[in-house]
């Protein structure tokens, strides 16, 4: 089996002072452009196919709580044990707010897996909380291919304080307020997305847009999360927003001037087709045993008790990259499965260029070549598919 080291130099950025701006996404892509497949590969189809899979869990159960601008339902995932008790803490998360960053979905799914899963620290978690998910809350957004806006071209990240409310944000803003007037309310609220800075980061809101208290609990919380994967995720100073008060438009202010320091709400950013995007499965389980720490809910279990979800399969890094003739395309699969496995080439806009293989295969070891000669130079994506499951990497070919 090839080992699969992940080096990420870490360089902490203070950025002080800025405008809150998110996701720091790249100027072609800002409006409406397809970046992959016209849902980046995963679309509202496929998360229908997915609930329908995850609701066979006991665990599980699966709500529209309203419809977008189009008429699509947004739907919501309760994961719990007790899922009507009256005492265990909620955790929120909602992801694909920006339909491009379907990298913060994988990690959701991953979260979902780990969630789902038989290993007794799943069990425990089940047993102490109740996580609510809503995997997909832009649906029109996905289907319609926009980067980042809803179908009516509002990006529904902001307008918080909008009167009225785009649909999408009043339907998820009942909620929170459904939910926090129960007597057990959320506890953790996490907005999902990924960015092109090629870092994974929570946006840490400073004490002068909130308070010393709440900037220490974010402080314990993202460290807590980090301890989980060290090398993986930056430290709390990496994005630090609302240095000059807090700003009213995104749901963190609306947390935070809501419900104040009773609720940790925090927007993670993964990495948005970078070198080093992948590994869901270890941001995954990071930031489920550290909500689950920051909750002070201790499982004392042994340490393979934790082992939960290996990741399946990995596409490595093509090499050379750049290259000028071809270039090898390595990855493993880690489980048995009857499922297609296929390696799609993808042009930077998103158009497919050669289908490298589509059969089903065997745990094992793989490496193929493909050859870009007949190809304009450019940066192409690679992506590899089992089943429903995508891993990407990008690759630049120099005539
Ligand atoms: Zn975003």
């Amino acid at each position: 089996m090839i080992k699969y080291f992940f080096i990420l130099s870490i360089a902490a950025q203070f950025i002080v002072g800025q405008t809150y701006s998110k996701c720091g996404i790249i100027p072609e892509t800002e409006n409406s452009v397809l970046r992959n497949t016209y849902n980046w590969g995963y679309g509202y189809n496929d998360l229908l196919n997915d609930l329908n899979i995850w609701n066979e869990s006991p665990f599980v159960t699966i709500d529209s709580i309203g419809a977008s601008v189009q008429n699509r339902a947004l739907w919501e995932m309760t994961i719990s044990g007790e899922p009507e008790s009256t005492t265990l803490p909620r955790i929120y998360i909602h992801t694909r707010t920006h339909p491009g960053e379907e990298e913060s979905f994988w990690v959701v799914d991953e979260i979902i897996n780990i969630l789902l899963s038989d290993a007794p620290y799943a069990d425990f978690i089940r047993n102490n909380t109740i996580f609510h998910i809503i995997p997909m809350y832009n649906p029109d957004g996905v289907e319609l291919g926009y980067a980042r806006e809803n179908a009516h071209g509002v990006d529904i990240e902001s307008g918080w304080d909008d009167n009225p409310l785009e649909p999408e944000v009043a339907v998820l803003k009942n909620r929170f307020i459904e939910l926090m007037d129960t007597p057990n309310p959320i506890k953790v609220a996490l907005n999902m997305h990924s960015a092109y800075a090629c870092y994974r980061y929570f946006v840490y809101h400073d004490s002068y847009g909130t308070s010393p208290l709440y900037a220490q609990l974010e402080q314990n919380y993202i460290t807590g999360v980090r301890d989980y994967f060290l090398n993986g995720i930056e430290p709390w100073t990496h994005y630090v927003s609302w240095t000059n008060g807090t700003p009213d438009q995104y749901p963190e202010s609306w947390w935070w001037m809501t419900h104040g320091e009773n609720v940790m709400a925090l927007t993670y950013e993964d990495m948005n087709a970078c070198d080093d995007t992948g590994l869901y499965d270890s941001t995954a389980n990071a930031i489920v045993r550290g909500t689950m720490d920051y909750l002070g809910l201790e499982y004392s279990g042994t340490d393979s008790d934790y082992i939960i979800s290996p990741a399946r399969f990995v596409l490595e890094q093509n090499y050379p990259n750049p290259f000028n003739s071809s270039t090898t395309i390595r990855f493993s699969i880690l489980m048995n499965n009857q499922l297609t496995t296929s390696i799609h080439i993808y042009s930077a806009t998103g158009q497919l260029i050669e289908t490298v293989l589509n059969q089903p295969l065997p745990s094992g070891d793989y490496e193929l070549s493909w050859d870009g000669s007949s190809h304009v130079s450019g940066v192409y994506f690679i992506q590899l598919k089992i089943g429903d499951k995508t891993q990407s990497r990008k690759m630049v070919y120099l005539k």
